[in-house]
């Protein structure tokens, strides 16, 4: 095998190989995206006269990262849009920001802080109030969500979308806090889910199609900056298919595409689910596509009623009476087409739930061959970690604890919070494992504070 001139060549380097027989070479050969030789800087460069050569100077080269579980398609279209708080200090330096941000804001844009940031990792360690959100950004509209559990809109986010004492609207007005005249103050609840909060968002103006296209480069490349260049899209609410892939197909047809993705299509009507399927299954086949851009199945929503919603600070959702047959139906219908499956789970209760019917239903059909995902699963006993090895599927787990383990242990107790997210366990099970971040909501996109809690004892 000689080299060609489009091969890359790093040499001088420390490589981390993940090949457990030789964990550690000085160069890798670079072929078409993929590590395709490792070694020693002699033998290589004799190997490959003719690759491009780039010495290292010791610097350590990983392969790039995997995000297994992420919503990176929706993020790519709003990146632009977003002030981050991932990683910031403290409370001053965020309103510090949000300060500076909204001064450079157009007029008729708003300034949006949405997750990715929670209050145990600021030095303050306690939330912002309205007062010095108000205080920080008193003109230009501002919109800031922490995790799944509430968000705070400014004075002239209020006055933007119309929302007064007057203001009524069924599923988004009960969820507003009122002061004493019945004047909503600008925080808003998400109860009994976020969807009242991703309502009041989605109202604020958005990117063009062209804007999103810029953005979601922007967003890709700042991935890459981290280490990671692919990912499994679990699309999400409001990511409806085939509309809302324009971005990411345009971005993958003019070759601008940098994070390979496989997606996941995600029932967008609660009730309803088994029609969506049914109209993607004629347009779309799982496997359909290439190395940078193909779907790999559905999910992570099935079914609405499987969905245990995962606010810790707020007691465990028990999953309707309905979940079972409605379950039922979708699962028949894709497993008898064969489509990979993976579903959003979080408690013990609801999977061993949900379980049943992929048993039931995976008898039918069978099973075999099929990859399918078991994702999250905070609370989940090694019975179920073995039922799930038992039927041939994998967990995706991820640090989105992190970001509420304040909340977690005031609600069940110092030595929950210790057994929470077992990923030892899952280990121990000897169930396929897959590492993610569930970004960008509630937890940060940088996949090394997910590598970091997981090899820390979860922090
Ligand atoms: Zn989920």
């Amino acid at each position: 095998m000689t080299g060609s001139s489009e091969d890359l060549l790093l040499t001088g380097g420390r490589i981390t190989t993940m090949n457990p027989a030789q964990p550690e070479a000085e160069s890798v050969l670079i072929r078409e995206g993929l590590f395709a030789e490792v070694g020693k800087d002699r033998d290589l460069i004799q190997r490959h006269p003719q690759a491009r050569g780039i010495d290292l100077g010791g610097a350590r080269v990983i392969p790039g990262l995997i995000d297994s579980h992420t919503h990176i398609i929706r993020q790519g279209n709003n990146f632009a849009l977003e002030l981050r708080w991932d990683e910031v200090p403290s409370l001053a330096d965020g309103l510090r920001m949000l300060r500076a941000q909204a001064e450079r804001t157009p007029p008729g844009a708003w300034v949006r802080v949405v997750g990715g940031w929670s209050a145990d990792q600021l030095a303050e360690r306690r939330l912002p109030t309205l007062e010095e959100i108000n205080a920080a950004a008193p003109d230009v509209p501002v919109f800031v969500l922490h995790l799944y559990d509430r968000a705070w809109m400014n004075a002239a986010a209020l006055r933007a979308l119309g929302i007064d004492e007057h203001f009524y609207e069924p599923f988004v007005s009960g969820r507003l806090e009122r002061d004493d005249f019945g004047r909503p103050t600008g925080l808003a609840l998400a109860r009994p889910n976020a969807q009242p909060l991703y309502a009041l968002l989605d109202r604020a103006p958005k990117l063009d199609r062209e804007a999103q296209i810029t953005s979601t480069r922007h967003y890709f490349r700042a991935l890459n900056a981290l280490g990671l260049t692919s990912a499994l899209d679990c699309a999400g609410g409001f990511l409806n298919y085939p509309d809302d892939y324009g971005v990411i197909t345009e971005l993958h047809r003019r070759g601008e595409q940098t994070v390979r993705i496989g997606y996941q299509l995600f029932a967008q009507k609660p009730g309803r689910e088994l029609a969506d399927f049914q109209r993607w299954h004629d347009m779309v086949k799982p496997d359909q596509g290439d190395a940078l851009l193909k779907c790999v199945g559905a999910g992570e929503m099935l079914v609405a009623s499987a969905y245990d919603f995962e606010d810790f600070s707020y007691p465990r959702p028990t999953l309707g009476p309905q979940m079972e047959g409605e379950l039922e139906l979708v699962l028949d219908f894709l497993l008898a087409n064969r489509w990979p499956i993976r579903f959003h789970c979080t408690y013990e209760e609801s999977a061993r739930r949900i379980l049943d019917v992929v048993e039931r239903v995976g008898g039918r059909h069978g099973l075999d061959g099929l990859n399918w995902i078991f994702d999250h699963g905070e609370t989940i006993t090694p019975a179920t970690m073995e039922r799930v090895a038992r039927l041939g599927g994998g967990i995706s787990y991820q640090n989105r604890i992190a970001f509420q383990a304040r909340e977690y242990e005031r609600r069940y107790g110092t030595q929950a919070l210790r057994e929470v997210m077992p990923v030892r366990a899952m280990m121990a099970a000897g169930v396929p494992l897959a590492a993610g971040t569930d970004a960008t909501r509630v937890s940060s996109y940088n996949p090394w504070l997910a590598i970091h809690w997981a090899v820390s004892g979860k922090g």
